[in-house]
Parts: C-alpha cells; sequence; structure tokens
C-alpha cells in the first residue's frame, strides 16, 4: 500500500474549494482539479463591453451559522457586501461577491495549489492508491482520497469505479437554466430586480444595482427550469432571439447593444441526495456538492466542510 496522505479535489467551486481549504488547515497535502480556466464554478461573473454579468449565483443566503459566519467575514474583510435591490421580498439579506461572484472563493483558494484547465476524465482505482486520468490525456501520481465536487450527474460517470456510489448520485436530479445577458443604450422599464415576472422568466436583476458593477442598463435574466428544459439544444443564437422574446414581454425594449447567452445544464438541484456527503464502499473516494442537500451555495459550503471531516476522520 502507498504511504501517500496527498488528496485530489476534482472542482473550485464553493463546495470543492471550502473542502480543500479545511484539508490543508488540517495539514494535508491537498491539490484541486478545475476543467475551467477559472475558479469559481456557478459562482460566476462575465465581463464583456465593460460590462460585468453575474451568470450564475445570484446572491448567497445564510440560513445555519456556520456559513452565517463566514459571509459576515467575507463582508468584514470586503470580498462580499449586502445587495438590496427594489423588487425582492423583503426579510432575507441577499450577500454577493465583490467586484465579481467569486471574490470571497480567492480567500479559500489561497495558498492551495489549484491546476485550471485540469479536466477529469476518470478516476482510477489502483492498488496503492487512486490516480487521476485527464482529460489531456495524461495520468497524474497516486492519491490517498480522491473529492469529487463536480455536479452529481458527472460525478456519477467519473466515479464509476464504484457502481453503488455511481447509482446513488445518478439518483440526483438537477435542473438546467437558460442565461441571458442584455445591455442597451438608453434603460427600459424593467424591474431592478424580480422573482418569476413573466412566463419562462424565473429572475431578472439589473446588473448596476449589485455592489461593485459599472452602473449601467444591464440585465441578467434567467429562464424557468421548465423553459430552459424545453429549449435545452437551441444552439446560441437561437437561444438568445427566444430569450428576449420573453424578456420583451415585460417591457418594450430598444435595440440591445449586447446579448449573450449562457446554458447552464445542470443549475439547480430539484431532487438532492439528502445528505452532505457520499462516498465509496472503500471510503476512498468522496462526492459532494450543493446538490447533496439543496439548490444553493450555502448547501456547497456544508457539503465542503461535511466532505473535509469525513477525509480527515478516515485517513
Ligand atoms: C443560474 C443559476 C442561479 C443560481 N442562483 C443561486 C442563488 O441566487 N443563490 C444560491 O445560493 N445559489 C444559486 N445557484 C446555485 C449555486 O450556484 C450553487 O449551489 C453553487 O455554486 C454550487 O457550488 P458547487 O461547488 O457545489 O458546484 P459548482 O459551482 O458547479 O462547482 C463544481 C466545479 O467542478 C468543476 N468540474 C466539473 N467537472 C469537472 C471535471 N471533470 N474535472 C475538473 N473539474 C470539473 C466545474 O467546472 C466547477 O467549477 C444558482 C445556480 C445557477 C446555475
Amino acid at each position: 500500500m502507498s504511504q501517500t496522505r496527498a488528496i485530489a479535489v476534482i472542482g473550485a467551486g464553493m463546495c470543492g474549494l471550502t473542502c480543500a481549504h479545511a484539508l490543508a488547515e488540517a495539514g494535508l497535502p491537498v491539490r484541486v482539479f478545475e476543467k475551467s480556466r477559472g475558479i469559481g464554478g456557478r459562482m460566476a461573473t462575465r465581463r464583456a463591453e465593460g460590462l460585468a454579468f453575474d451568470h450564475g449565483a445570484q446572491f448567497m443566503t445564510a440560513r445555519g451559522a456556520p456559513f452565517a459566519e463566514w459571509l459576515d467575514g467575507a463582508v468584514a474583510r470586503g470580498e462580499a457586501a449586502d445587495w438590496t435591490p427594489r423588487g425582492l421580498p423583503a426579510g432575507q439579506r441577499r450577500i454577493v461577491g465583490v467586484p465579481k461572484m467569486t471574490a470571497p472563493l480567492r480567500h479559500l483558494a489561497d495558498g492551495l495549489e489549484v491546476s485550471l484547465n485540469a479536466g477529469v476524465a476518470a478516476v482510477v482505482p489502483e492498488d496503492d492508491g487512486l490516480r487521476l486520468a485527464l482529460a489531456d490525456g495524461t495520468r497524474t501520481g497516486i492519491f490517498a482520497r480522491v473529492v469529487c465536487t463536480a455536479p452529481a450527474p458527472q460525478a456519477a460517470r467519473l466515479l464509476a469505479a464504484d457502481a453503488a456510489l455511481a447509482d446513488a448520485l445518478a439518483r440526483v436530479a438537477i435542473a438546467p437554466c437558460w442565461t441571458l445577458m442584455v445591455a442597451f443604450d438608453t434603460a427600459p422599464g424593467l424591474p431592478d430586480a424580480a422573482e418569476e415576472p413573466g412566463e419562462g422568466i424565473a429572475f431578472l436583476a439589473q446588473s448596476g444595482t449589485r455592489p461593485g458593477r459599472p452602473d449601467a442598463p444591464a440585465w441578467v435574466m434567467h429562464a424557468t427550469p421548465e423553459w430552459s428544459a424545453a429549449h435545452l439544444e437551441l444552439d446560441p443564437d437561437a437561444a438568445r432571439e427566444r430569450m428576449l422574446e420573453l424578456l420583451g414581454t415585460l417591457a418594450p425594449l430598444p435595440r440591445p447593444a449586447f446579448a449573450a447567452t449562457h446554458r447552464w445544464r445542470h443549475a439547480r438541484t430539484t431532487a438532492p441526495l439528502g445528505r452532505p456527503c457520499a462516498a465509496s464502499a472503500d471510503g476512498r473516494m468522496l462526492a459532494g456538492g450543493d446538490w447533496t442537500l439543496d439548490a444553493r451555495i450555502e448547501a456547497a459550503f456544508d457539503s465542503g466542510k461535511a466532505l473535509a471531516q469525513a477525509v480527515v476522520g478516515g485517513i
């Protein structure tokens, strides 16, 4: 058996970074593999034409004390701030990363070894540990544990070496979301923010109302899960036109100065796992993410903590 204590974490979203940060604090050697060119996962901000669009998660909310404390720290460090737009129900604190959604995650990533553009194709169990087969055809060295924080359907494929684990993950359901990012030269009569303001629209937010973003007439619109599922395979241009039609049902729209779409194939959990993490029979492969518990960033945070605890307790 290998004597390595090294841990691989797949995914640099809230869950993966929370887990990796806690493992590093516990003194374990940890390396994060992220397929994208940046950290954050579904906490994302796209910059275009001098504008900033938070096209994934809109805000963070805390129901439990651990995440509330973590958010307080991020606000105190200036990495996050309250967002208080007109149009959303009162009674809930909504916090956004400043100047972009990933800002508070940088704190977690500091000092970690994070490999970007490093997609994992499979986790390969061997006698002395686990190896990662990377999408570029190379293989990593040996790890004692692999923690996968990709969305459950993707994690099920990566962890197929344990059939029972893969089956459990495959039962998790995550709905898609088409997102429209649109800016105008002159502001149309759209709300600053709204939940379900019209047919097919789940959420609408004016980017300029968010702390630290350029003050411009720019909106992010999320289509409903139903609309997104029904139009999942549209090409981006067709999706943009259809989503502009949806937005146009709320107010007459001038010609957009900028419009683009993003398709989140796995956006919001609809059937969670029901516990904060899952593991293979031998305990060497673990999986987690928001989808274990809920459809929110706090669930990803809680899952990341639980994953780290499971690794530290089992190694
Ligand atoms: C449109 C939309 C709106 C949302 N709004 C809100 C909201 O307002 N409030 C809220 O609390 N939550 C919201 N959410 C949910 C929130 O974004 C998630 O709960 C949270 O970001 C999930 O974090 P995570 O780390 O579990 O997963 P992710 O953020 O998905 O991170 C997983 C990471 O794994 C990486 N990865 C995947 N496969 C591989 C691979 N094979 N190899 C290497 N890396 C891989 C991905 O690139 C990604 O970076 C929203 C989500 C979407 C899409």
